[in-house]
């Protein structure tokens, strides 16, 4: 399988913020999820690699090649969906769509028109006057006209409802039903990719903390529950995270067979992809990821 997008070495800093080290690779015919918490640096990540905002070092391959000096060649093959959705407010569907349309080489008028179709999109309607789901869907009509090879999107779901939610999950399987496609696709929504991501990606103030096939992350990870009276600090050093109630507690750990061998008493049950996320953020709660 041939890497579509390859990343190695980026760095990128702000005032109170950095990106350090990033590297990772896409395979192709890969959905594949970058997962973070708010703050994480998804956004800046994306924008460094789509060269819209400068890094200060790091490699950036598109299907083998270089971005530096390609950009142009490159961007006509991939299809962008930002989160702010860079739009004129007052000019209509169509008319927005003629201000991007020639930007491309491979631009096709009919995918475009068959998209507004599935989408019920009105090509007369004023950008502004369109809902954030209806916005996205348009934003994606303009990504998926131009025969791109690689769709990057930024937090695509954040906002939506869950039935344009699951409608965007189908349009993405279509897309990628069809050879040599990836999806790139940024979220702290983690339920959506349990259904349709290959491949996860997870960043944590601004360094990569794993690349994993989603099946296999899954199963190297085990939420165990039980009794307090199993913990002591024999047992704790084994675990992302845990957490304590009157009832018992809960914790996730990759170390599943030391726990096993030493709790005597406990549940192993999957973990979600959000409780991994979770438990690789530093204090493993909750709380820190919905404030
Ligand atoms: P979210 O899920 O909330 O969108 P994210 O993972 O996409 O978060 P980023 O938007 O990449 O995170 O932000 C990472 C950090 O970089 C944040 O602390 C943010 O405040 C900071 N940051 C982002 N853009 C800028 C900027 N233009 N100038 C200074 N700091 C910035």
């Amino acid at each position: 399988m041939d890497n579509i997008l390859e990343i190695s070495g980026l760095n990128k800093k702000y005032s109170d913020f950095a990106l350090k080290n990033i590297s990772f690779c896409l395979p192709e015919g890969c959905i594949t999820g970058f997962i973070g918490i708010n703050g994480a640096g998804k956004t800046t990540t994306i924008r460094s690699i789509l060269g819209l905002t400068n890094k200060i070092s790091g490699n950036i391959k598109f299907f083998g090649t270089d971005m530096d000096g390609n950009e142009n060649e490159i961007k006509d093959r991939i299809g962008i969906v930002l989160d702010e959705g860079c739009f004129y407010d007052e000019l209509t569907l169509t008319e927005m769509k003629n201000v991007i349309a020639p930007a491309y080489k491979n631009w096709c008028e009919q995918d475009f028109i068959d998209y507004l179709e599935r989408f019920s999109l009105n090509p007369k309607q004023k950008i502004s006057t369109l809902s954030k789901g209806t916005r996205m869907k348009y934003a994606l009509a303009l990504a998926l006209s131009h025969k791109a090879e690689l769709l990057i999107m930024d937090e695509p779901t954040s906002g939506l409802d869950p039935l344009v939610r699951s409608q965007l999950l189908d349009i993405l399987k279509d897309y990628m039903s069809k050879d040599g496609k990836g999806v790139f696709f940024s979220t702290h929504i983690t339920s959506d990719l349990d259904k349709i991501a290959d491949m996860l990606i997870m960043i944590h103030n601004g360094q990569i903390v794993f690349q994993e096939e989603k099946d296999q992350l899954l199963d190297s990870y085990r939420m165990i529950k039980g009794s307090t009276e199993e913990l002591d600090e024999s047992t704790r050093k084994y675990f992302l995270s845990i957490e304590e109630n009157s009832f018992g507690f809960t914790g996730v750990t990759k170390q599943v067979s030391e726990v096993m061998a030493r709790m005597q008493d406990v549940l192993a049950e999957r973990p979600t992809l959000e409780d991994i996320m979770l438990a690789n953020v530093e204090g493993g709660k909750k709380a820190c990821y919905l404030a």
